[in-house]
């Protein structure tokens, strides 16, 4: 489960990465609207943590821009405000939940538990493309045609999964590595060409038309491939 958290107060964004990372959540933390709108965009994360007052876009600018831009991804609204208006203006502008400043820990995880699990009955739990299907509970990768089926790691699943939520994309490899790895990671093109290659390998053992086809300078994007 990846969370966004973007809050410009240093010491608060760093207490509510440390009680998500102790949850065992892998968090990546921005300090401004605009940049965490740039992160939230792709869609990689599972939740989003959306201070109010921010630098460069509020945080009612971004849930709305998010919405607009068909990006679903649950949102908790957080502030000092606990003007009822200000409520109504986060819930209208698209945010899931709205919780105020100061908070319990316990209040917080309680309701990203909430959201999450929210999430999950509306989403479905298998996404599909082509002639195949990936279970994201299990993480097993099958082909139609041939009933055969993988089991992917966590790192290929979350790599299938973005190019599954946005058929016909083409990812960069540095796109890939922000959201397969986190934007704190260490992981280098050498990465992304080692995992794409095993996911080469999984979808031809199935026996699936699909491959990762890489676009050379751009990228790599998911096709359908005729024999
Ligand atoms: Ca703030």
């Amino acid at each position: 489960m990846r969370i966004l958290v973007v809050e410009d107060e240093a010491r608060l964004s760093d207490a509510l990465c440390e009680i998500l990372r102790a949850q065992k959540y892998m968090v990546d933390a921005v300090f401004d609207g605009q940049t965490g709108l740039s992160f939230a965009e792709g869609g990689a994360y599972d939740l989003i943590i959306l201070d109010v007052m921010l630098p460069t876009l509020n945080g009612f600018e971004v849930v709305s821009a998010l919405r607009r831009r068909k990006c679903e991804t649950p949102v908790l609204m957080l502030t000092a405000k606990d003007l009822v208006p200000d409520k109504v203006k986060g819930l209208d502008a698209g945010a899931d939940d709205y919780m105020t400043k100061p908070f319990s820990p316990e209040e917080l995880l309680a309701r990203i538990r909430v959201l999450t699990r929210r999430r999950g009955e509306v989403l479905l739990d298998t996404l599909a493309f082509d002639d195949i299907s990936l279970s994201l509970a299990s993480c097993e990768l099958s082909c139609i045609h041939t009933a055969k089926t993988v089991r992917l790691n966590y790192k290929e699943t979350e790599l299938l999964k973005l190019f599954l939520t946005h058929p016909n994309r083409i990812f960069s490899k540095d796109e890939l590595i922000l959201k397969v790895w986190g934007y704190d990671s260490e992981a280098s093109d050498n990465n992304v060409e080692a995992y794409i290659s095993f996911l080469r390998k999984k979808l031809s053992f199935i026996g699936s038309r699909c491959q990762p086809v890489a676009l050379k300078k751009i990228g790599y994007k998911l096709e359908v491939t005729v024999c």
